[in-house]
């Protein structure tokens, strides 16, 4: 069965069966599942290369002994990209030749995304920094090589603030205090700067005097948001929020698309190379025009929205309400007619569309870091798109996933790694995968 191209946007359909909430605002929340630098799954990702990941007694980041997020802080470059090549050839060269990692040219200062906790010490002086990793005790850092400069300096900025304004920081121990944690995010196309003051209190003292005195240290600051978060809980954010100064949230361009980034939303930590990323993986979509694209696992719509220009029609697929409403108002801001964002769990869709008859030339796929499901793949199957273009934060579940694709008609013709967390071990792939056999139909 045909799909025709819709004229109509983003609109909620018949297929919206799902509407399970998936908090992007935790810990680890820059791709609900995906990792961040500051959080890697170490564990899943194997404890590997001791030896060359040992920290010497002068590291360069005064932190890494306690902070233990970078894995690879005093690994020259070029050794760092080496060692993860070698676990994604290990992992995937069975499947086709893994070319050379897409590196960053300056590997510091990445993230755009930048979380600082608050607390004090034991005079009452109040502290900001980051969990160790896996414990809730705060090392206190002042400026970290993997952050945004600007984030790093307002959040200093704050701290320093707070005794003057009589403000509290919270003690996780006893539950007292106002002041729980800043969040900033920065545009990087646009400059825009969003801070987020996470309180226990929709009460901020003095707000007015504060907004004024922060915005006159740092005029770049484009909006304030204040969020309230009164749970003993090792989310960040809480439900509540307001903005106290600007919109309340921040754009940035990708690719040449406009993205809207509120305080909940998903949105890749590194801008530099997600758009490396993202056009390597519509490069490798080979897109004519003409193509029905399935952008599975689509986020705040960046894939679908990126490649729309280039295809006949985009079907998007995102279990997360907040990101789907994103993605629909993103369609929107780029002014794309032939795209349709649904709502629902991807192995459902793909098992509806697969029953439904659907067809579609190109799927793009994007899962969490457990990778996808076996229902999703065997109903893709039947869809039998001519490629699929994976993109996969996790090679041990890449791996997994590409036995069973290439085990059905499919050939892996281009694995190329892309570095998007660089001094940690993660590593990020695109896989490009053509059929082998044509099917009967
Ligand atoms: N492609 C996007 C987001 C990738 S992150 C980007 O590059 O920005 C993985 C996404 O999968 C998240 O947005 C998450 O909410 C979504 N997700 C997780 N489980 C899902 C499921 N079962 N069905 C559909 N989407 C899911």
């Amino acid at each position: 069965m045909e799909r025709k191209p819709k004229r109509k946007t983003t609109n909620t359909s018949e297929r919206k069966t799902v509407n399970k909430e998936r908090k992007v605002n935790n810990k680890t929340s820059d791709k609900n599942s995906k990792p961040s630098s500051k959080r890697v799954d170490t564990k899943a990702e194997g404890a590997k290369d001791k030896k060359t990941e040992k920290k010497t007694a002068t590291s360069r980041c005064p932190y890494s002994k306690k902070c233990g997020a970078c894995q690879m802080i005093d690994v020259p470059y070029k050794k760092q990209l080496q060692i993860k090549h070698e676990r994604v050839e290990k992992l995937l060269g069975k499947y086709g030749k893994v070319e050379a990692f897409m590196p960053m040219d300056n590997p510091e200062y990445y993230r755009c995304k930048v979380h600082a906790v608050f607390t004090h010490d034991r005079k009452g002086n109040p502290l900001s920094g980051i969990y160790k990793e896996g414990t809730h005790e705060v090392v206190p850092v002042d400026s970290c090589l993997l952050e945004n400069q600007k984030a790093d300096a307002i959040i200093a900025t704050i701290r320093g603030m707070l005794k003057s304004f009589k403000i509290k920081t919270y003690d996780e121990d006893n539950g007292y205090g106002l002041f729980r944690h800043v969040l900033i995010r920065v545009g990087h196309n646009t400059g825009e700067i969003m801070v987020i003051l996470v309180l226990t209190s929709p009460i901020l003292p003095s707000k007015n005097n504060f907004v004024k005195a922060l915005l006159k240290e740092h005029p770049e600051i484009t909006t304030i948001v204040l969020n309230v978060n009164d749970k003993h809980t090792s989310m960040i954010l809480g439900d509540k929020e307001k903005a106290i100064y600007g919109p309340g949230f921040i754009y940035d361009t990708v690719c040449g698309m406009k993205f809207k980034i509120s305080p909940k939303s998903f949105y890749q930590v590194n801008p530099v190379q997600t758009e490396k990323l993202y056009s390597k993986a519509v490069e490798l979509a080979g897109l004519t025009g003409k193509e029905t694209i399935l952008d599975c696992y689509c986020g705040v719509g960046t894939i679908g929205i990126i490649a729309s220009p280039k295809a006949g029609e985009v079907i998007s697929v995102e279990l997360n309400g907040d990101a789907v409403k994103d993605a629909r108002l993103n369609a929107k801001l780029n002014e794309i007619k032939n795209i349709t964002v649904y709502e629902n769990d991807a192995s459902k869709f793909m098992v509806q569309m697969a029953e439904a008859g659907d067809h579609a030339d190109v799927v793009f796929m994007d899962p969490p870091r457990s990778g996808s499901t076996e229902v999703f793949l065997s109903s893709m199957f039947k869809l039998n798109p001519d490629r699929v273009v994976y993109i996969s934060c996790s090679p041990d579940s890449l791996a997994n996933d590409l036995e069973i694709i290439t085990n059905n008609g499919y050939k892996a013709d281009r694995i190329i790694p892309v570095d998007m967390f660089p001094f940690t071990r993660s590593c990020e792939t695109v896989v490009l995968l053509t059929k082998t056999t044509v099917k009967e139909v």
